[in-house]
């Protein structure tokens, strides 16, 4: 049976539980990270730690593990289920305390790693491109819970996911409260004009996503693309010769209609296309850690 580990603990999974007193079960409080290996190397570990960290810091979670210890409680996860490609789940919970709202009256914070197989879109739509729709939902503006923090708390994407299901796609848009392009329940957003590649900037309010950095900082300018944040209207997006979103599980994956509307011809742009090749040729071979 594969093992969890759960503060400290290397445990079978029928044994993986959570108290009902803990409130990351009774307020979605804590915060969590999406965390992928590649044939062993744990893709960009020293990045999601940092933004594991920094969503605690900023819910004021003082986590009961170092970073170089939860560097090795995945790895010891990893090896004790004997997986070198995984998805791993890496969660800080509040911990347990009483009814009520208080948060510090939770003394100890939960603290969990899963490693599970990879859940991606279906292979076709790698190949073919994806249908998404433009969420009617908001995505929740960064004053009243900045998109920044990776909380426990998703029912705004979740809310926006089911809008997708409805209309049997897998995937939506969201736009912030100011009508701005934000980013996709579970993924970010890039655009493609004229050999030209954009993304909504961080003050959009998204999460800053760490397959989104990869693009934007390596993958893409290191392949000779110019890539610009900008504030964008969904009109921009709508007219964009290419489309792809990016996400630890996704990894880069093409766009071919929003709504009723169809982007570029109708299939995966040729710089998607190469940006996803580069971005598979990274991670298979000595992927990246830092
Ligand atoms: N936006 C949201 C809301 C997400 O949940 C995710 C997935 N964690 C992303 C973007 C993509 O971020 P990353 O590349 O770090 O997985």
């Amino acid at each position: 049976m594969g093992k969890v580990w759960i503060d400290g603990k290397l445990v079978d999974q029928a044994d993986a539980k959570v108290s009902v007193y803990d409130h990351g079960l009774l307020y979605g409080d804590g915060c969590f990270e999406g965390i992928r290996a590649y044939d062993g190397r744990v893709l960009k570990l020293r990045s999601h730690l940092n933004r594991m960290y920094g969503s605690a810091e900023r819910i004021r979670l003082k986590p009961a593990y170092r970073p170089e210890q939860i560097d090795k409680a995945i790895r010891d996860t990893l090896n004790a289920n004997g997986m070198r490609d995984a998805y791993i789940r890496l969660i800080f919970t509040r911990g347990v305390g009483t009814l009520g709202l208080h948060p510090f009256r939770c003394p100890v914070p939960g603290t969990i790693v899963i490693t599970d197989k990879i859940q991606l879109y279906p292979p076709e739509l790698y190949e073919n491109g994806m249908k998404v729709i433009v969420a009617k939902r908001p995505r929740i503006p960064i004053a009243c819970l900045d998109p920044a923090i990776k909380s426990l708390n998703y029912l705004n994407n979740i809310l926006a996911k089911i809008e997708a299901i409805e209309a049997d796609v897998l995937e939506a848009i969201m736009l912030n409260v100011d009508g701005y392009v934000a980013e996709c329940t579970g993924d970010n957003i890039f655009i493609i004009k004229n050999g030209q590649i954009a993304t909504p900037s961080a003050e959009a309010g998204i999460l800053h996503g760490i397959t989104r950095q990869f693009v934007l900082n390596e993958i893409a300018p290191e392949m000779g693309f110019e890539v610009t944040e900008k504030m964008m209207k969904l009109d921009e997006v709508l007219n964009a010769d290419e489309v792809f979103l990016t996400g630890t599980a996704a990894e880069i994956i093409g766009v071919n209609q929003i709504d009723d509307r169809t982007i570029g011809n109708g299939k995966v742009g040729a710089i998607t296309k190469k940006l996803a090749q580069e971005f598979r040729k990274r991670v298979t071979k000595n992927a990246p850690e830092d």
